[in-house]
């Protein structure tokens, strides 16, 4: 088998891509206002409620509408995956492992097609969203493979009178919870890690965007996966959520989003309800407050590229966006005026143009969020750019960077998840590394620095799961950077990392004696 490779995105200087991507926009056009249904062991199932996926850019554009899931359906889908799963576990893991394959290449195929369809949907610039197209198929290539090792188990020792073995084997029905920033990458990567690996799933797509998790079911399904290994329940938290988290036969969940809800399932899984028999698994990925530090002795253009960068790529709705940068005293007014002068120049438009760089944001709910934050930051620092908001057509704010932050301010400390920067000064590497750490999370972070002695220093005490020298702090790739956080930010599960599929098997020994 040809070893795991990153698929590369798409470069859109070529005309001939271009045209191939507007042509992935028709498609999805097309389709605009489409209602897909409940998939329960393969049955699809309408119902009257219904939630309506708008494009954010455009909040009259409706992109589809999917059914909603009650109490009643929840309960269908769990006997399902509880059926299903005594099957599909025995499956031979190569088989299992092919089916991604397939998925893998029929979506290379319509690439553009779930691309813009999350343009739409998720109102990402082109780039942003072939981004989350690539890291979706990477998912299913590399768990793949992740797998077929995996099958192999592990050598143990075996003295002369005894056989010892030692293998992996998957743990059950497993609660799927995705959010909407990576509709499409990490709704993929978390439900196909825990399906290559033996489990059945209740997938919940996030309510913002259903309708591209619509069509990644749908592929696995054509790719052969059989029916009731995925079941896709759209619903509300209020309705299926808790109840399906509290459910005594549920193994594990798999949850990407906020430290309120990942907290909140946390603590109820924790809970033993009667006729459970073993403890569930929590894998959660959470919030983050992601800094980057600038030495003194450091690159200053690098600096501002990749404070900008990461800040504002999918207008700061990335776990991983930095929304804090910690810049020593010597440089901080040349990083400041270089970052806001490349914010200037931003491109924020609709993404349906390939040229806008940034979109709106997802919905009204994190539009006003954003705007008390904003707020907020005018008293707590100085705005030098940015502050501005739109909500005539679609939820835009445009960039925004906040200077002179005392770091225990509010906007130093929770997580905004919009296009807000705040810059606060240090007075040595010291100082500078004391501020990184002293937020609950620990996702990502980075440190701009020529200093090699800085560098080591930061790659020990610079307290996050994913940290990066001399480049911005988003943009993990399968396969080369494992991603999760550390402390708030979640249980440190790595996407896309050789240990993740461990998450959902559980180890066996058995030994013969002779
Ligand atoms: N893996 C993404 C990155 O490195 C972030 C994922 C997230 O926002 O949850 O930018």
């Amino acid at each position: 088998m040809i070893p795991y490779h990153h698929d590369e995105w798409t470069d859109f200087s070529n005309e001939e891509n271009r045209k191939a991507f507007e042509e992935g926009k028709r498609k999805v056009e097309k389709n605009f206002g489409k209602h897909y249904d409940l998939i329960i062991n393969g049955e699809r199932i309408h119902t009257d409620q219904t939630i309506t996926s708008i494009n954010p850019s455009d909040k009259k554009q409706v992109i589809g509408t999917v059914s909603m899931a009650t109490r009643d359906h929840a309960d269908k889908a769990m006997k399902t995956a509880l059926d299903t799963f005594e099957t599909w576990w025995k499956w031979p893991a190569k088989l299992r492992a092919e089916i991604l394959f397939k998925a893998a290449a029929i979506t290379r195929r319509r690439r553009h097609e779930f691309s813009a369809t999350m343009v739409y949907e998720a109102g990402k610039s082109w780039l942003e969203a072939d981004a989350d197209t690539s890291e979706a198929i990477d998912f299913m290539e590399y768990y793949g493979r992740q797998m077929l090792e995996l099958d192999e188990g592990k050598p143990v020792l075996s003295p002369i009178d005894e056989n010892n073995e030692y293998f992996y084997q998957p743990i059950g029905v497993g609660f799927v919870v995705p959010p909407w920033n990576f509709p499409f990458a990490i709704m993929c990567g978390t439900t196909v890690s825990a399906v290559v690996t033996g489990n059945t799933v209740l997938l919940k797509p996030a309510s913002n965007t259903p309708v591209v998790a619509a069509k990644f079911v749908e592929v696995m399904e054509e790719a052969g996966l059989p029916p009731g290994v995925i079941n896709f329940i759209p619903g509300s938290g209020s309705e299926i959520g808790d109840y399906i988290v509290d459910h005594p036969k549920l193994r594990f969940v798999s949850f990407t989003g906020s430290r309120e809800v990942g907290t909140r399932i946390y603590e109820r899984a924790a809970k033993v309800q009667k006729g459970q028999v073993w403890l569930k698994k929590v894998v959660a990925e959470m919030g983050g407050k992601d800094t980057i530090i600038v030495d003194k002795d450091a690159d200053l253009d690098l600096a501002a590229e990749s404070i900008v960068k990461s800040a504002f790529g999918y207008s700061g709705q990335k776990c991983s966006a930095c929304s804090r940068a910690i810049v020593h005293q010597d440089v901080y007014d040349e990083v400041l005026q270089k970052s806001v002068q490349l914010t200037k120049e931003l491109i924020v438009d609709n993404p349906s143009d390939h040229r806008t760089f940034m979109g709106p944001v997802i919905d009204e709910g994190q539009f006003n969020k954003i705007k008390e934050y904003i707020e907020i930051g005018k008293k707590e620092g100085k705005l030098v750019v940015g502050g501005e908001d739109d909500d005539s057509k679609g939820f835009f704010i445009q960039p925004t960077i906040f200077s002179d932050l005392d770091p225990e301010a509010k906007i130093m400390q929770e997580e905004i998840f919009g296009p807000v920067v705040a810059f606060a000064k240090a007075k040595d590497f010291d100082e500078l590394l004391e501020i990184a750490n002293n937020t609950d999370y620990g996702l990502t972070g980075a440190i701009i620095s020529k200093n090699r002695q800085h560098l080591d220093r930061a790659r020990q005490d610079f307290h996050v799961g994913n940290l990066y020298f001399n480049r911005g702090c988003t943009g993990s790739i399968v396969g080369r950077q494992p991603f999760g956080g550390f402390k708030m930010s979640g249980t440190d599960a790595k996407a896309g990392g050789p240990d993740y599929l461990l998450n959902f098997m559980e180890p066996k020994t058995v030994t013969e004696s002779f």
